[in-house]
């Protein structure tokens, strides 16, 4: 089932201008040869785009993500970008501001940056072939676990203390078609971890 770009969350964005500009351009930086390699992207025949990128900002869980449906977008610069300033897992509702709302997955990534203040930065990405490849052998989400809602922040967790996902920071989606997600202290480090897997041989 395809349930890429859906917000299952309640939503709340107050537009503004961009901001955290240079956190931005590193981002785009790092998603340029994950959008290359199709790890970013769009599925054209339903014209939804795939794939998220964020960064943490600050201490108190502010975290910079792509906006909603930008997966197409083969350059980025702030405009793409929203902040994320408040995420109530349990309340199942982000708050976030900027020139664009932030990605439909926003929730998921904001259950990751609570597992570990170690954790800068998250990279999701979307792989038919890696998918299965992994599936199963990288630490692997419960497939009855749908992405982005309260329980898929539990089940990462139970990866993530139990599953070895703290040491591996790669994991499989069962329950959500070809998405694996990866985090590092920083956006290279993240970056590199899926690039890595992707790299023939
Ligand atoms: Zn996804």
């Amino acid at each position: 089932m395809l349930d890429e770009g859906y917000i299952k969350y309640e939503s709340h964005w107050t537009p503004g201008p961009a901001s955290h500009v240079t956190a931005a351009r590193d981002l785009e930086f790092w998603r340029r040869p994950l959008y290359e390699a199709q790890l970013i992207g769009e599925y054209k025949e339903h014209g939804i785009g795939y794939g998220n990128i964020s960064v943490r900002r600050g201490s108190s869980g502010l975290f910079l993500i792509s906006g909603t449906q930008t997966g197409h977008l083969p350059v980025t610069d702030e405009r793409h970008y929203s902040l994320v300033t408040d995420c109530d897992i349990r309340a199942n509702t982000v708050r976030c501001s900027g020139p664009i709302q932030a990605s439909s997955e926003a929730m998921t990534h904001a259950a990751i940056y609570a597992l570990s203040g170690t954790i800068g930065a998250i990279v999701h990405a979307h792989s038919a072939e890696l998918w299965q490849r992994h599936l199963g052998k990288l630490p692997t989400t419960d497939a009855d676990v749908a992405y982005g809602t309260p329980e898929m922040a539990q089940e990462l967790e139970r990866l993530y203390r139990m599953e070895g996902l703290c040491d591996s920071g790669i994991a499989v989606l069962a329950g959500h078609d070809d998405g694996l997600v990866s985090f590092g202290t920083t956006m290279e480090e993240a970056a590199t971890r899926m690039l890595n897997l992707a790299r023939p041989g």
